[in-house]
């Protein structure tokens, strides 16, 4: 969106916000100049905050955080300040936690004005659609009976190897699809209350089932050397999931090398012993088994040897922006030369801009997955009837 069309306001004390209000006017973009938190929101319909950090202020940065929260923001704040990158970081991390939409790259001041604007530029006019929770929650018969009636659906997102930018692999993402084929919840919202209330193993056995039926002929083909799926901490309750799931493979011609099973960070901090027995157990049978989310959760690098991990994939935190912010930079290097030491895949997740993909390729990622290579899609797009032979998917033909 051009800066023109933004609506600003800018929040600190009066010299740094002067000088702000200034660049910003320069581009086109009227901002209002605000140092008062009381002032700040009387004008939380503006499209951005920008709040601008000193470090000797004596007014508390993070009172505007509770104080957007309170009103329920739906803008998004971008933390500035002339500071250490890491020390708006820790800022921003706070606002994120009372509920903001936050920008994740803090602006360093003083910035080039060019950096500024396109900066400014690749926000998001409104806040992403997935943090968006509007609806009421599912209720559990409404559930029960969706997976009953086929309605929870396997959408499919490919994961492009970085060695040749070809589509190998996609991940299996459920989702909810009404009679009239609209999606219902996100799946954030309805996996929580599956695993709550008893119904995540019905959600597995039928995902696995439809994409094993879906995507078993293209690996056949050859067009795809296998897939990946979500496990909840829950699954892993079931002593005989390997068994069960070595059956479903096997009946559809494939091995477990071809189906690799992703649990996150804080599911395996979470873990009981006798769920990391079942996690071993699967690796045993031959399941590949990625860290999902690295990075977003308790202590990463420790659950690094409670099970033999296969791939790690890095959280779409860290890997956006990253050619503009040498934070994230250089734990994502310190991420993959980890991750290659111990023979492990890296998947770098939620890839949205063409530069972010080319910074991972260079610090040397295996796959890489993102919005823009393809989003999430159902198999009739992934591949059409009409060209059911490609090895790329339409919807990603013209990225590569
Ligand atoms: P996840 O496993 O980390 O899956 C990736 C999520 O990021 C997906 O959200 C995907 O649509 C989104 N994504 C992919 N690329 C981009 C990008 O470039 N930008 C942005 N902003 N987002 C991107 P989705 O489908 O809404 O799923 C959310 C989470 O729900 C998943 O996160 C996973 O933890 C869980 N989930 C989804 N399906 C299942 C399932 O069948 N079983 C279980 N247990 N969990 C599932
Ligand atoms: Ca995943
Ligand atoms: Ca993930």
């Amino acid at each position: 969106m051009p800066l023109s069309d933004r609506r600003a306001v800018v929040v600190g004390g009066p010299r740094a916000i002067a000088s702000v209000c200034e660049q910003f006017e320069q581009l086109g973009c009227a901002a209002v100049a605000c140092q008062s938190i009381s002032r700040s929101l009387a004008l939380v319909d503006t499209d951005v905050v920008v709040q601008v950090i000193e470090p000797l202020c004596r007014a508390n940065p993070f009172e505007l955080h509770q104080a957007l929260g309170k009103v329920g923001y739906r803008g998004v704040l971008h933390v500035a300040g002339n500071m250490d990158a890491r020390l708006l970081h820790g800022v921003a991390l706070h606002a994120e936690q009372c509920g903001l939409n936050v920008c994740r790259e803090p602006l360093v001041l003083p910035c080039e004005s060019q950096a500024l604007m396109t900066q400014c530029e690749a926000l998001p006019a409104t806040p992403a659609s997935d943090t968006i929770m509007t609806t009421p929650p599912p209720r559990y018969r409404d559930l029960a009976g969706a997976i009953q009636a086929g309605h929870i659906k396997p959408w499919y997102q490919p994961l492009i190897r970085a060695s040749d930018m070809r589509m190998t692999r996609v991940e299996v993402l459920a989702r909810w699809i009404d009679a009239n084929g609209h999606t219902r919840f996100p799946p954030a919202q309805f996996i929580v209350m599956a695993e709550a209330c008893g119904l995540i193993d019905d959600i597995l056995q039928s995902m696995i089932q439809q994409a094993l039926t879906d995507l078993a002929p293209m690996i056949h083909q050859r067009h795809l050397s296998g897939m990946s799926i979500n496990l909840s901490m829950a699954n892993l309750h079931r002593a005989n999931l390997a068994d069960t799931l070595c059956e479903m493979v096997a009946r559809h011609g494939l091995t477990p090398e071809q189906l690799t099973l992703e649990i996150t960070e804080n599911a395996v901090h979470a873990a009981e012993p006798a769920m990391l027995a079942c996690l071993t157990r699967l690796r045993l049978a031959g399941f590949p088994v990625a860290i999902d989310d690295f990075g977003t959760g308790l202590s990463g690098l420790s659950q690094l040897r409670k099970i033999p991990f296969t791939e790690l994939k890095i959280d779409r935190s860290f890997t956006q922006h990253i050619h503009l912010n040498g934070v994230h930079d250089a734990i994502c290097r310190g991420a993959i030369s980890m991750a290659n030491d111990l023979g492990m895949n890296v998947v770098a997740e939620g890839i949205e801009a063409c530069e972010e993909g080319d910074r991972m390729r260079e610090m040397g990622v295996t796959d890489l997955q993102g919005f823009y290579y393809a989003r999430p899609a159902p198999i009739a797009s992934l591949y059409p009837r009409s060209d059911e032979h490609r090895a790329v998917p339409a919807n990603i033909v013209e990225r590569l």
